[in-house]
Protein backbone atom coordinates (compact mmCIF):
# COMPACT_ATOMS: atom_id res chain seq x y z
CA UNK A 1 0.00 0.00 0.00
CA UNK A 2 1.71 3.40 -0.65
CA UNK A 3 0.82 6.82 1.08
CA UNK A 4 -2.66 8.20 -0.89
CA UNK A 5 -1.77 10.90 1.25
CA UNK A 6 -1.94 14.11 -1.10
CA UNK A 7 -0.48 17.63 0.15
CA UNK A 8 -2.03 20.07 0.61
CA UNK A 9 -2.17 22.39 -2.55
CA UNK A 10 0.08 25.02 -1.97
CA UNK A 11 -1.77 27.90 -2.25
CA UNK A 12 -4.45 26.93 0.73
CA UNK A 13 -4.23 29.71 3.18
CA UNK A 14 -2.93 27.88 5.98
CA UNK A 15 -4.95 26.97 8.81
CA UNK A 16 -3.57 25.30 12.37
CA UNK A 17 -5.26 24.64 15.57
CA UNK A 18 -4.95 23.65 19.05
CA UNK A 19 -7.04 20.83 20.57
CA UNK A 20 -6.73 20.05 23.79
CA UNK A 21 -8.83 17.99 25.90
CA UNK A 22 -10.36 19.93 29.17
CA UNK A 23 -9.48 16.83 32.04
CA UNK A 24 -6.94 18.58 34.34
CA UNK A 25 -4.91 21.88 34.74
CA UNK A 26 -3.77 23.83 31.86
CA UNK A 27 -0.62 21.75 30.63
CA UNK A 28 3.21 23.61 29.76
CA UNK A 29 2.76 21.11 26.52
CA UNK A 30 -0.47 22.59 26.00
CA UNK A 31 0.68 26.36 25.72
CA UNK A 32 4.37 24.49 23.44
CA UNK A 33 1.66 23.18 21.19
CA UNK A 34 -0.25 26.50 20.70
CA UNK A 35 2.49 28.45 20.54
CA UNK A 36 3.80 26.66 17.66
CA UNK A 37 0.71 26.40 15.72
CA UNK A 38 -0.08 29.94 16.63
CA UNK A 39 3.69 31.21 15.15
CA UNK A 40 2.97 28.66 12.44
CA UNK A 41 -0.04 30.16 11.19
CA UNK A 42 0.52 33.98 11.94
CA UNK A 43 3.35 33.67 10.48
CA UNK A 44 2.54 33.02 7.27
CA UNK A 45 -0.89 35.16 7.36
CA UNK A 46 -2.70 32.31 8.29
CA UNK A 47 -5.74 31.59 10.83
CA UNK A 48 -5.16 29.65 14.12
CA UNK A 49 -8.07 28.49 16.31
CA UNK A 50 -8.93 26.47 19.30
CA UNK A 51 -11.32 23.42 19.85
CA UNK A 52 -11.70 21.73 22.85
CA UNK A 53 -12.03 17.78 22.40
CA UNK A 54 -14.09 16.85 25.01
CA UNK A 55 -15.29 13.08 23.84
CA UNK A 56 -14.28 11.64 26.83
CA UNK A 57 -17.15 12.31 28.65
CA UNK A 58 -15.97 11.06 32.23
CA UNK A 59 -12.65 13.24 32.38
CA UNK A 60 -13.52 16.61 30.69
CA UNK A 61 -15.06 19.30 33.07
CA UNK A 62 -16.35 22.68 32.15
CA UNK A 63 -13.97 24.17 35.27
CA UNK A 64 -10.83 22.49 32.96
CA UNK A 65 -11.86 24.21 29.82
CA UNK A 66 -12.75 27.64 31.66
CA UNK A 67 -8.55 27.51 33.78
CA UNK A 68 -7.29 26.09 29.71
CA UNK A 69 -8.88 29.08 27.56
CA UNK A 70 -7.81 31.50 30.69
CA UNK A 71 -4.00 30.15 31.04
CA UNK A 72 -3.81 30.77 27.13
CA UNK A 73 -5.23 33.99 27.62
CA UNK A 74 -3.01 35.10 29.94
CA UNK A 75 -0.16 34.44 27.75
CA UNK A 76 -1.15 35.98 25.34
CA UNK A 77 -2.24 33.52 23.07
CA UNK A 78 -5.84 34.91 20.56
CA UNK A 79 -7.34 32.45 18.48
CA UNK A 80 -9.54 33.78 15.79
CA UNK A 81 -12.19 30.67 15.70
CA UNK A 82 -13.07 29.53 19.11
CA UNK A 83 -15.94 27.95 21.54
CA UNK A 84 -15.77 31.74 23.07
CA UNK A 85 -15.45 33.62 19.70
CA UNK A 86 -17.10 31.19 17.58
CA UNK A 87 -16.46 30.89 13.53
CA UNK A 88 -17.55 29.53 10.75
CA UNK A 89 -16.68 26.10 10.98
CA UNK A 90 -18.56 26.20 14.88
CA UNK A 91 -19.30 24.32 16.98
CA UNK A 92 -15.75 24.08 18.37
CA UNK A 93 -16.64 22.16 21.30
CA UNK A 94 -16.94 18.00 20.24
CA UNK A 95 -19.50 17.73 22.76
CA UNK A 96 -21.82 19.50 20.10
CA UNK A 97 -20.62 17.90 17.13
CA UNK A 98 -21.78 14.37 18.11
CA UNK A 99 -24.93 14.53 15.21
CA UNK A 100 -21.55 15.27 12.81
CA UNK A 101 -19.30 12.23 14.31
CA UNK A 102 -22.66 10.05 13.73
CA UNK A 103 -23.14 10.65 10.13
CA UNK A 104 -19.72 9.89 9.37
CA UNK A 105 -19.37 6.74 10.95
CA UNK A 106 -22.46 6.01 9.09
CA UNK A 107 -20.60 6.90 5.68
CA UNK A 108 -18.04 4.75 6.83
CA UNK A 109 -20.29 1.40 7.56
CA UNK A 110 -22.05 2.20 4.25
CA UNK A 111 -19.11 1.97 2.34
CA UNK A 112 -17.87 -0.66 4.32
CA UNK A 113 -14.76 1.21 6.00
CA UNK A 114 -15.80 0.69 9.52
CA UNK A 115 -18.12 -2.11 10.81
CA UNK A 116 -20.39 -2.67 13.60
CA UNK A 117 -18.80 -4.86 16.95
CA UNK A 118 -21.19 -6.32 18.99
CA UNK A 119 -18.48 -7.88 21.26
CA UNK A 120 -19.15 -7.35 25.06
CA UNK A 121 -17.11 -6.25 27.04
CA UNK A 122 -16.88 -9.47 28.59
CA UNK A 123 -15.27 -11.12 25.78
CA UNK A 124 -13.52 -8.54 24.93
CA UNK A 125 -11.72 -8.77 28.24
CA UNK A 126 -10.89 -12.39 28.19
CA UNK A 127 -9.53 -11.85 24.47
CA UNK A 128 -7.48 -9.06 26.55
CA UNK A 129 -6.67 -11.38 29.27
CA UNK A 130 -5.29 -14.08 26.44
CA UNK A 131 -3.12 -11.78 24.56
CA UNK A 132 -1.73 -10.77 27.52
CA UNK A 133 -0.73 -14.36 28.31
CA UNK A 134 0.42 -15.04 24.56
CA UNK A 135 2.52 -12.00 25.43
CA UNK A 136 0.84 -9.94 21.94
CA UNK A 137 -0.11 -6.79 22.01
CA UNK A 138 -3.70 -5.90 22.86
CA UNK A 139 -5.34 -5.89 19.73
CA UNK A 140 -9.13 -6.18 18.53
CA UNK A 141 -9.15 -9.67 17.05
CA UNK A 142 -11.62 -8.76 14.25
CA UNK A 143 -14.63 -11.49 14.91
CA UNK A 144 -17.05 -8.90 14.00
CA UNK A 145 -15.20 -7.61 10.88
CA UNK A 146 -17.37 -9.98 8.28
CA UNK A 147 -20.65 -10.92 9.91
CA UNK A 148 -23.21 -11.79 7.90
CA UNK A 149 -25.27 -8.33 6.87
CA UNK A 150 -28.47 -10.75 8.00
CA UNK A 151 -27.32 -11.22 11.68
CA UNK A 152 -26.25 -7.32 11.91
CA UNK A 153 -29.39 -6.41 10.92
CA UNK A 154 -31.00 -9.17 13.54
CA UNK A 155 -28.61 -7.61 16.53
CA UNK A 156 -29.70 -4.51 15.88
CA UNK A 157 -33.11 -4.92 15.53
CA UNK A 158 -33.09 -6.66 18.91
CA UNK A 159 -31.23 -3.54 20.53
CA UNK A 160 -28.12 -5.43 21.26
CA UNK A 161 -25.97 -2.68 21.83
CA UNK A 162 -22.76 -2.13 19.41
CA UNK A 163 -19.43 -0.07 18.83
CA UNK A 164 -18.25 1.17 14.97
CA UNK A 165 -14.81 0.14 14.88
CA UNK A 166 -12.22 0.94 11.65
CA UNK A 167 -11.32 -1.44 9.19
CA UNK A 168 -7.91 -2.13 9.53
CA UNK A 169 -6.07 -3.87 6.49
CA UNK A 170 -4.18 -6.58 7.76
CA UNK A 171 -1.40 -6.43 5.19
CA UNK A 172 0.96 -3.98 3.88
CA UNK A 173 2.04 -1.19 5.18
CA UNK A 174 0.93 2.27 5.92
CA UNK A 175 3.13 5.41 5.44
CA UNK A 176 2.71 8.38 7.67
CA UNK A 177 5.07 11.55 6.39
CA UNK A 178 5.54 13.88 9.04
CA UNK A 179 7.23 17.49 8.72
CA UNK A 180 9.96 16.71 10.88
CA UNK A 181 10.60 12.49 10.11
CA UNK A 182 10.15 12.17 6.55
CA UNK A 183 8.31 9.21 6.05
CA UNK A 184 7.41 6.74 8.57
CA UNK A 185 6.26 3.19 7.85
CA UNK A 186 3.65 1.47 9.88
CA UNK A 187 2.86 -2.55 9.16
CA UNK A 188 -0.61 -2.42 8.94
CA UNK A 189 -1.38 -5.57 10.77
CA UNK A 190 0.37 -3.86 14.11
CA UNK A 191 -2.42 -0.92 14.32
CA UNK A 192 -5.88 -1.97 16.05
CA UNK A 193 -9.11 -1.94 14.04
CA UNK A 194 -9.85 1.50 16.48
CA UNK A 195 -13.49 2.04 17.99
CA UNK A 196 -14.31 5.15 16.12
CA UNK A 197 -18.01 5.12 17.99
CA UNK A 198 -19.23 3.98 21.24
CA UNK A 199 -22.00 2.36 22.41
CA UNK A 200 -23.66 5.19 23.43
CA UNK A 201 -22.95 6.89 20.02
CA UNK A 202 -20.15 9.35 20.79
CA UNK A 203 -17.18 9.22 18.72
CA UNK A 204 -13.60 8.62 19.95
CA UNK A 205 -11.05 10.92 20.03
CA UNK A 206 -9.66 9.63 16.37
CA UNK A 207 -13.18 9.74 14.45
CA UNK A 208 -13.69 13.37 16.03
CA UNK A 209 -10.19 14.74 15.32
CA UNK A 210 -10.30 13.78 12.16
CA UNK A 211 -13.61 14.99 11.11
CA UNK A 212 -13.00 18.22 12.26
CA UNK A 213 -9.88 18.86 11.24
CA UNK A 214 -10.89 18.03 7.86
CA UNK A 215 -14.52 20.47 8.05
CA UNK A 216 -12.37 22.97 9.63
CA UNK A 217 -10.48 22.99 7.09
CA UNK A 218 -6.75 22.45 9.25
CA UNK A 219 -4.19 22.83 7.04
CA UNK A 220 -1.28 21.68 9.49
CA UNK A 221 -1.54 19.82 12.39
CA UNK A 222 1.49 20.44 15.20
CA UNK A 223 0.80 18.10 18.03
CA UNK A 224 2.90 16.25 20.63
CA UNK A 225 5.04 13.05 19.63
CA UNK A 226 2.54 10.87 22.10
CA UNK A 227 -0.11 10.83 18.96
CA UNK A 228 1.91 9.51 16.58
CA UNK A 229 1.08 6.12 16.98
CA UNK A 230 -2.62 7.52 16.16
CA UNK A 231 -1.38 9.10 13.07
CA UNK A 232 -1.58 5.87 10.30
CA UNK A 233 -5.04 5.07 11.87
CA UNK A 234 -5.72 8.73 10.55
CA UNK A 235 -4.17 8.28 7.35
CA UNK A 236 -6.50 5.71 6.72
CA UNK A 237 -9.74 7.31 7.89
CA UNK A 238 -8.51 10.54 5.19
CA UNK A 239 -8.09 7.87 2.45
CA UNK A 240 -11.69 6.21 3.67
CA UNK A 241 -13.09 9.20 3.15
CA UNK A 242 -11.19 10.84 0.21
CA UNK A 243 -10.19 13.66 2.21
CA UNK A 244 -6.46 15.45 1.43
CA UNK A 245 -4.92 15.21 4.51
CA UNK A 246 -3.33 18.02 6.32
CA UNK A 247 0.05 17.94 7.00
CA UNK A 248 1.56 16.82 10.17
CA UNK A 249 4.55 17.68 12.15
CA UNK A 250 4.85 15.69 15.83
CA UNK A 251 6.89 17.96 17.95
CA UNK A 252 9.26 16.65 20.46
CA UNK A 253 8.47 16.17 24.03
CA UNK A 254 9.43 18.31 26.42
CA UNK A 255 12.11 16.96 29.09
CA UNK A 256 13.15 17.18 32.63
CA UNK A 257 16.53 18.17 33.44
CA UNK A 258 17.57 14.63 33.43
CA UNK A 259 15.72 13.93 29.93
CA UNK A 260 13.20 11.98 31.60
CA UNK A 261 9.50 13.14 29.80
CA UNK A 262 8.66 16.46 31.40
CA UNK A 263 6.86 15.15 34.34
CA UNK A 264 5.11 17.25 37.64
CA UNK A 265 7.29 15.37 40.26
CA UNK A 266 10.52 16.88 38.71
CA UNK A 267 8.93 19.87 37.28
CA UNK A 268 6.16 21.70 38.11
CA UNK A 269 3.80 21.16 34.71
CA UNK A 270 0.96 23.64 35.17
CA UNK A 271 0.58 27.04 33.01
CA UNK A 272 -0.84 29.00 36.40
CA UNK A 273 1.56 27.36 39.00
CA UNK A 274 3.92 29.54 36.96
CA UNK A 275 1.54 33.16 36.59
CA UNK A 276 1.33 32.31 40.67
CA UNK A 277 4.96 32.18 41.12
CA UNK A 278 5.12 35.59 39.13
CA UNK A 279 6.78 34.69 36.00
CA UNK A 280 5.68 37.41 32.88
CA UNK A 281 3.41 35.77 30.94
CA UNK A 282 5.89 37.41 28.12
CA UNK A 283 8.83 35.72 29.74
CA UNK A 284 7.40 31.93 29.76
CA UNK A 285 6.17 32.43 26.01
CA UNK A 286 9.33 33.20 25.12
CA UNK A 287 10.93 30.91 26.87
CA UNK A 288 8.69 28.35 25.21
CA UNK A 289 9.39 29.43 22.07
CA UNK A 290 13.34 29.01 22.74
CA UNK A 291 12.22 25.72 22.71
CA UNK A 292 10.91 25.78 19.28
CA UNK A 293 13.11 28.15 17.78
CA UNK A 294 17.32 28.70 17.81
CA UNK A 295 18.51 31.42 18.42
CA UNK A 296 21.90 32.90 18.98
CA UNK A 297 23.33 34.09 22.24
CA UNK A 298 22.33 37.46 22.81
CA UNK A 299 19.31 37.38 20.53
CA UNK A 300 17.36 35.55 23.15
CA UNK A 301 14.60 38.01 23.95
CA UNK A 302 11.86 37.82 21.42
CA UNK A 303 8.17 38.86 21.21
CA UNK A 304 5.18 36.45 19.64
CA UNK A 305 5.34 38.40 16.30
CA UNK A 306 9.42 37.84 15.88
CA UNK A 307 8.60 34.32 17.02
CA UNK A 308 6.22 34.65 14.47
CA UNK A 309 8.65 35.59 11.68
CA UNK A 310 11.25 33.32 12.81
CA UNK A 311 9.45 29.73 13.74
CA UNK A 312 10.14 27.11 11.09
CA UNK A 313 9.18 23.61 12.33
CA UNK A 314 11.88 22.05 9.72
CA UNK A 315 14.26 23.12 12.06
CA UNK A 316 12.57 21.84 15.15
CA UNK A 317 15.35 18.93 16.81
CA UNK A 318 13.23 15.33 17.11
CA UNK A 319 15.27 15.30 20.81
CA UNK A 320 13.09 16.97 23.15
CA UNK A 321 13.93 20.29 24.25
CA UNK A 322 14.73 20.34 28.05
CA UNK A 323 12.48 22.25 30.07
CA UNK A 324 15.26 24.10 32.44
CA UNK A 325 13.65 26.29 35.04
CA UNK A 326 16.99 28.07 35.62
CA UNK A 327 16.41 29.57 32.22
CA UNK A 328 13.15 30.53 32.78
CA UNK A 329 13.97 32.36 35.53
CA UNK A 330 16.89 34.13 33.74
CA UNK A 331 14.84 35.18 31.21
CA UNK A 332 11.93 36.36 33.29
CA UNK A 333 14.55 38.33 35.67
CA UNK A 334 15.58 40.21 32.21
CA UNK A 335 12.08 40.56 31.55
CA UNK A 336 11.09 42.20 34.71
CA UNK A 337 14.62 44.33 34.77
CA UNK A 338 15.13 45.47 31.74
CA UNK A 339 11.79 45.96 30.01
CA UNK A 340 9.52 48.15 32.36
CA UNK A 341 10.11 51.47 33.86
CA UNK A 342 9.30 51.26 37.33
CA UNK A 343 5.72 52.28 36.90
CA UNK A 344 5.30 49.60 34.36
CA UNK A 345 7.28 46.84 37.27
CA UNK A 346 4.54 47.99 39.82
CA UNK A 347 1.63 47.36 37.61
CA UNK A 348 2.75 44.03 36.93
CA UNK A 349 3.28 43.55 40.56
CA UNK A 350 -0.40 44.67 41.24
CA UNK A 351 -1.56 42.22 38.63
CA UNK A 352 0.00 39.50 40.08
CA UNK A 353 -1.23 39.83 44.08
CA UNK A 354 -0.29 43.55 45.28
CA UNK A 355 -3.74 44.12 45.12
CA UNK A 356 -6.62 44.72 47.02
CA UNK A 357 -8.38 41.46 46.01
CA UNK A 358 -5.66 38.84 47.09
CA UNK A 359 -4.87 41.15 50.50
CA UNK A 360 -8.86 40.83 51.01
CA UNK A 361 -8.57 37.09 51.14
CA UNK A 362 -5.47 36.70 52.91
CA UNK A 363 -5.90 39.78 55.69
CA UNK A 364 -8.32 37.57 57.83
CA UNK A 365 -5.76 35.45 58.59
CA UNK A 366 -3.42 38.03 59.81
CA UNK A 367 -6.02 39.58 61.80
CA UNK A 368 -6.50 36.99 64.29
CA UNK A 369 -2.74 36.72 65.34
CA UNK A 370 -2.02 40.46 64.78
CA UNK A 371 -0.28 42.14 67.57
CA UNK A 372 0.73 45.27 65.15
CA UNK A 373 0.33 45.88 61.76
CA UNK A 374 3.87 45.66 61.79
CA UNK A 375 3.79 41.79 62.19
CA UNK A 376 2.05 41.61 58.87
CA UNK A 377 5.30 41.52 57.30
CA UNK A 378 6.27 37.99 58.69
CA UNK A 379 2.82 36.94 59.17
CA UNK A 380 2.06 37.16 55.97
CA UNK A 381 5.19 36.91 53.82
CA UNK A 382 4.73 33.64 52.93
CA UNK A 383 2.19 34.75 50.79
CA UNK A 384 4.11 36.23 47.99
CA UNK A 385 7.08 34.27 48.41
CA UNK A 386 7.53 31.12 45.67
CA UNK A 387 10.83 29.83 46.83
CA UNK A 388 9.85 28.63 50.32
CA UNK A 389 13.18 28.18 52.40
CA UNK A 390 12.51 25.48 54.73
CA UNK A 391 14.73 22.91 57.13
CA UNK A 392 14.78 19.87 57.91
CA UNK A 393 15.14 20.80 61.49
CA UNK A 394 11.87 23.29 61.13
CA UNK A 395 9.95 20.06 59.93
CA UNK A 396 11.28 17.88 62.70
CA UNK A 397 9.88 20.34 65.26
CA UNK A 398 6.64 17.98 65.58
CA UNK A 399 6.42 14.57 67.31
CA UNK A 400 7.28 12.56 64.07
CA UNK A 401 10.44 10.44 63.66
CA UNK A 402 12.17 11.16 60.14
CA UNK A 403 10.87 7.81 58.68
CA UNK A 404 7.07 8.82 59.40
CA UNK A 405 8.06 12.37 58.13
CA UNK A 406 9.27 11.19 55.00
CA UNK A 407 6.07 8.67 54.82
CA UNK A 408 3.64 11.39 55.71
CA UNK A 409 5.50 13.52 52.84
CA UNK A 410 5.18 11.10 49.79
CA UNK A 411 1.64 10.40 51.22
CA UNK A 412 0.61 14.25 51.12
CA UNK A 413 2.30 14.89 47.95
CA UNK A 414 0.34 12.24 46.19
CA UNK A 415 -3.04 12.99 47.40
CA UNK A 416 -2.51 16.54 47.27
CA UNK A 417 -1.93 15.81 43.34
CA UNK A 418 -5.25 14.38 43.18
CA UNK A 419 -7.40 17.20 44.81
CA UNK A 420 -9.22 18.80 42.00
CA UNK A 421 -10.02 21.92 44.33
CA UNK A 422 -7.95 23.53 46.02
CA UNK A 423 -9.20 24.46 49.28
CA UNK A 424 -9.31 24.28 53.01
CA UNK A 425 -11.98 21.09 53.43
CA UNK A 426 -10.12 18.90 50.70
CA UNK A 427 -6.58 20.16 51.96
CA UNK A 428 -7.58 19.59 55.54
CA UNK A 429 -9.09 16.28 54.68
CA UNK A 430 -5.75 14.77 53.01
CA UNK A 431 -4.08 15.38 56.06
CA UNK A 432 -6.40 13.94 58.35
CA UNK A 433 -6.29 11.17 56.55
CA UNK A 434 -2.77 10.68 56.49
CA UNK A 435 -2.50 11.60 60.34
CA UNK A 436 -4.55 8.71 60.73
CA UNK A 437 -3.47 6.47 58.44
CA UNK A 438 0.18 6.81 60.25
CA UNK A 439 -1.62 7.03 63.92
N1 LIG B 1 -7.00 16.29 22.21
C1 LIG B 1 -5.64 15.99 21.91
C2 LIG B 1 -4.79 16.48 23.06
O1 LIG B 1 -5.30 16.69 24.10
C3 LIG B 1 -5.24 16.64 20.62
C4 LIG B 1 -4.24 15.90 19.82
C5 LIG B 1 -4.15 16.54 18.45
O2 LIG B 1 -3.74 17.68 18.40
O3 LIG B 1 -4.53 15.89 17.48
O4 LIG B 1 -3.61 16.65 22.99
Amino acid sequence: MTDSLGRNASNARVRTRVAPSPTGDPHVGTAFAALANYCFARGRDGDFILRIEDTDQARSTAESERTILEALHWLGITWSEGPDVGGPHGPYRQSERSQIYRRYADELLERGDAFRCFCTPERLAEMREEQRRAGVPPAYDGRCVALPPAEIAANVAAGIPFVVRMVVPRTGTILVHDLLRGEIAFDAASIDMQVLLKSDGLPTYHLANVVDDHLMQITHVMRGEEWLPSAPKHVLLYRYFGWTMPELCHLPLLRNPDRSKLSKRKNPTGILFYRRMGYLPEALLNFLGLLLITVGEGDEMMDLRTMSQRFDPKHLSVAGPVFDVQKLDWLNARYLRETLDVDGFMERAREWAVNRTYFREIAPLAQTRIERLSDLGPLLSFFFAGRLDVTAEQLREGKLDDDTLRKAFAFALEDFEAVARWDVENIQNVLRNIAEALE
